[in-house]
């Protein structure tokens, strides 16, 4: 393997180096991003072992750009130094969705491989970091759209025993981001990466509080400064024809890096986040579709920007009392069963849940001391989170001007005002990852009345129901 290679657009990105993945910290060693990039697809084959066959892992929808055919000649590249098969998952079935049984047959139908070549959107390619992991081999991607942060990061999003949840598995050697092949996909898709970068300016203070309070690991800004700078390009956006592509693929690239470099998702998914994974869930349990990742996490920016807007505001007239913040919840066991029921009556969804709750409250039971110190400095930290934070009225302004929903009844389907609610008063009683619903929680903030005022404010500020 040569030494790592950051070329960027026009030279001038060097993404590893600039974000701090060297050798130790990732297999990441080519990333490409600017038209034409997929001529690079030649020198990244040409550094593997090849001997033996490689798969050429895509979801069937032909990619053309102008009168050239893209899977054709993707095919040309990696027949020029390997055996090909190509592997189209669920060929017969349509939508590729990553359960065991998808991941099993594609894994079988694979096996043996010498390299895997992943053409596609965020499924495909979480798809091909799986076999990369399981047959220990090589993954060069190329990257069809820009919807998600995921490409660049060693993490993959699977189906198990019905729910989603993401599970580490393996960098690419190789990221070909070609600009030329990007501009061709559906605008559904950019508008929905537009809602996944957007995450960029609410969950990184979701991010601070957690550290700051002992709940998580250390804050890294420096990560942040790097994806914050890439995403000033994202403002302002007139159109979706006056977009800037390369600032959102940098945005989301580096948002994946910032992932795998740092360790933890967290970095760019809190509360924003949590709703997007409630609304899939939501869904699924009436058998209902939901809507694309990015498009919800956009909806769910604004929200969790009006959030954080009445957090600060009730923290400047009303203080923590620590003593309450850190008294345990009474019943708050039965509080998360009786909230995963509507969802799922067998209770299976709502017992993992009250685990995930019950390991989130043991830690916070140990943080008094961070506490006491984060309410008697509040001033510093108010300063702090406000540089992380964006108003909501400018990023549903953003959103707006794209094309991109902004609120829950622009999804597809619309997220109606019952669940709506089901969400909100649900975002606490999930995972086992802290964020500012669990400030709101454990200090008695977070009432039907103060979800309330958050979803006026996210209705004044263009978004919200
Ligand atoms: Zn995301």
């Amino acid at each position: 393997m040569s030494r790592p290679r950051t070329v960027g657009v026009a030279g001038t990105h060097h993404y590893l180096a600039h974000i701090g993945i060297d050798h130790d910290t990732s297999t990441l060693r080519t990333l490409v991003s600017a038209p034409g990039a997929l001529t690079e697809l030649n020198s990244v084959l040409a550094d593997l072992d090849t001997s033996g066959t490689a798969v050429i892992l895509h979801d069937g929808t032909p990619i053309s750009v102008g009168s050239r055919d893209v899977l054709a000649e993707i095919d040309s590249t990696v027949a020029g130094h390997f055996t090909t098969a190509v592997l189209v998952p669920n060929e017969q079935h349509g939508t590729v969705i990553l359960d065991e049984a998808t991941v099993d047959s594609s894994a079988a139908a694979s096996s043996g491989c010498a390299a895997i070549v992943a053409v596609g959107g965020g499924t495909i390619v979480d798809l091909g970091k799986v076999l990369s992991q399981r047959h220990h081999v090589p993954l060069v991607v190329i990257q069809t759209c820009a919807s998600v942060n995921g490409f660049s990061d060693p993490l993959s999003v699977l189906v198990r025993n019905g729910a989603k949840s993401t599970v580490p598995t393996a960098w690419p050697v190789a990221l070909i981001i070609d600009h030329d092949v990007i501009a061709q996909a559906p605008a559904a898709l950019t508008r929905a990466g537009f809602g996944d970068a957007a995450a960029i300016w609410c969950a990184p203070a979701d991010w601070y509080l957690a550290c700051t309070l002992g709940m998580d690991g250390e804050f890294e800004s420096g990560v942040l400064d790097v994806i914050g700078a890439a995403a000033q390009g994202l403002r302002d956006a007139t159109s979706l024809s006056e977009l800037d592509l390369e600032a959102l693929l940098d945005t989301l690239t580096y948002g994946g890096l910032g992932i795998g470099v740092t360790g933890t998702t967290a970095v760019v998914s809190g509360c924003e986040h949590l709703i997007s994974h409630l609304i899939d869930m939501a869904a699924v349990a009436r058998g209902a579709e939901h809507d694309l990742h990015g498009a919800q996490v956009g909806v769910a920016s604004v929200i969790s920007a009006a959030l954080w807007e009445s957090a600060i505001e009730s923290f400047d007239d009303v203080s923590i009392d620590v003593d309450v913040a850190t008294t345990p919840i009474p019943d708050l066991e039965n509080s998360v069963t009786r909230a995963w029921e509507s969802i799922d009556p067998s209770g299976k969804i709502g017992a993992g849940c009250a685990r995930n709750v019950a390991q989130k409250m043991a830690r916070w039971s140990g943080v008094r001391a961070e506490l006491s110190e984060f309410v008697a400095t509040w001033p510093e930290h108010r300063r702090v989170l406000s540089a992380l934070l964006r108003p909501a009225s400018e990023i549903a302004a953003d959103l707006a001007a794209i094309g991109a929903p902004t609120k829950f009844s622009q999804l597809t389907p619309p997220v109606d005002r019952e669940t709506v609610r089901w969400i909100m008063r649900t975002l606490p009683l999930m995972r086992d990852r802290f964020t500012l619903c669990d400030a709101l929680l454990v200090s008695g903030r977070w009432t039907d009345e103060f979800i309330d005022r958050v979803l006026d404010r996210a209705a004044e500020s263009g978004g919200g129901l």
